[in-house]
């Protein structure tokens, strides 16, 4: 396979899409539901509000109050009850009567407006013995401040559908719908593996020609922020055997996906392509993109790999552009597309031909977006990640962009950018 053209990354992307399908769904308690994908279409089984309730601390009125001639307030009513927030709605209104009520108590029968507490002279919102009578200064009009049965949903609407993302809101909906739980995608199990003889773990002393392992965070993260649910295999060091017992780890855990970084390159130590391919098969490797072009796909056993390059931009990289969309698809989201918008560029721009991600930062002003990369570009540098909001796309066969030119830009999730 080493000698096979480097495949265009939309290719790539579709091959590799091609092998993954909506994981089951399952009950989630809903306190866990906000985040997660959505497995059922919800109907609203009753009316929203359920029943005819005020909005405002006040008085509930009768119709046959109301003055002929607007503007000759007060009016003055009986006061014959006090309707809290969540009693059984049992008084009745006959005209000239009123009954003070909450906000969110049902409407007693008879009544068409409540008046705001101060609209009355009876202003107080602690609690006073109820007054035999109240004057309402200025008596509002039918309906004015009830918030009607069905208002917000009526029965038998669809709420939400099979799919969709839940928002807390989404949940909060379900609650007040009486749901506990709801049905939903289970998240995919990511197993997360690093390689390489020079990493060890932060926290312990670092020796000469060592460097501290940090893809596991910056892949464990990305799992996560994605959906997943990542499983963390630790390091391996560069050798078969112990890169094939990590991933039977995995397998044994029951990874949905087995995300591996480094030794997929054409180094003498590289041997994470040749454990997949002596235990499973390798379907995919090389891609034509910038950074990140050693990336591997294929099945340890049967479980899916995904081979990152090492170089921890070259993995970032990676990973938004195929292993997003694959944790997407594994949840049964629509594949979403990149958020793109064009930017100008602050400078000249080259590239090598391949379809790049460079690290740039996007500013609006007032003639549009301009990018301009971060730091220094190299592979290995964290830094023009982190100063980064975007990716700007630069696409195959072109060399050299001046200053100026036109750009895809991909947004990054959390910036959000006008003009
Ligand atoms: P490789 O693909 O093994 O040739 O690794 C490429 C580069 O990425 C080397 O400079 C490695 O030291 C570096 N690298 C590999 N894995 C990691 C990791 N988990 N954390 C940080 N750097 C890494
Ligand atoms: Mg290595």
């Amino acid at each position: 396979m080493s000698d096979s053209p480097l495949l265009p990354v939309k290719d790539a992307l579709n091959r590799i899409l091609a092998n993954f399908s909506p994981l089951s769904t399952e009950p989630a308690d809903l306190f866990q539901a906000a985040g997660r994908v959505l497995a059922e279409d919800i109907l609203a089984e009753f009316d929203l509000p359920p029943f005819d309730n005020s909005s405002m601390d006040g008085f509930a009125l009768h119709a046959a109050d109301r003055p002929a001639q607007p503007g000759s307030e007060p009016v003055t009513v009986k006061v014959i009850g006090d309707i809290p927030a969540g009693v059984r709605p049992i008084l009745t209104l006959h005209p000239g009567q009123a009954a003070r009520i909450m906000t969110g108590a049902p409407l007693p029968g008879g009544a068409d407006c409540v008046a705001p507490v101060e609209d009355t002279d009876f202003p107080y919102r602690e609690s006073r013995e109820l007054p035999d009578s109240v004057r309402i200064m200025r008596f509002p009009s039918t309906g004015a401040n009830i918030r009607p049965r069905g208002q917000d949903t009526a029965a038998g609407e669809v709420l939400l559908r099979a799919g969709q993302l839940l928002h807390p809101s989404a949940v909060a909906l379900l609650a007040s719908l009486g749901h506990a739980d709801v049905f939903v995608q289970r998240q995919p199990r990511v197993a997360i593996l690093s390689t390489g003889d020079e990493l060890i773990k932060p926290g312990t002393p670092l020796q000469p020609g060592q460097i501290y392992e940090s893809n596991s965070l910056l892949i464990s993260g990305l799992t996560a922020q994605a959906g997943a649910i990542p499983l963390q295999l630790g390091i391996a060091v560069d050798q078969p055997e112990i890169i094939r017992e990590k991933l039977d780890q995995a397998v044994d855990a029951g990874a949905d996906l087995i995300l591996t970084s480094a030794g997929v390159s054409v180094g003498v130590y590289d041997y994470v392509r040749q454990v997949i391919e002596a235990n499973g098969r390798l379907d995919l490797w090389r891609v034509n993109m910038r950074p990140g072009k050693p990336l591997a796909y294929g099945r340890y056993h049967n479980t899916p790999v995904i081979g990152l390059p090492g170089n921890p931009v070259s993995a970032f990289v990676g990973f938004m552009v195929f292993v997003v969309p694959v944790i997407q698809r594994l949840l049964g989201l629509p594949d979403r597309p990149r958020n793109l918008r064009r930017a100008r560029l602050g400078h000249l721009v080259v590239s090598d031909g391949r379809e790049s991600y460079l690290r740039a930062e996007v500013q609006a002003g007032p003639d549009g977006l301009t990018a301009r990369i971060t730091s220094h570009q190299g592979s290995g540098n964290l830094l023009s990640i982190v100063r980064s909001n975007a990716l700007l796309i630069i696409p195959s066969g072109v060399k050299s962009l001046p200053a100026g030119t036109e750009v895809d830009i991909w947004l990054s999730a959390d910036t959000i950018m006008e003009g």
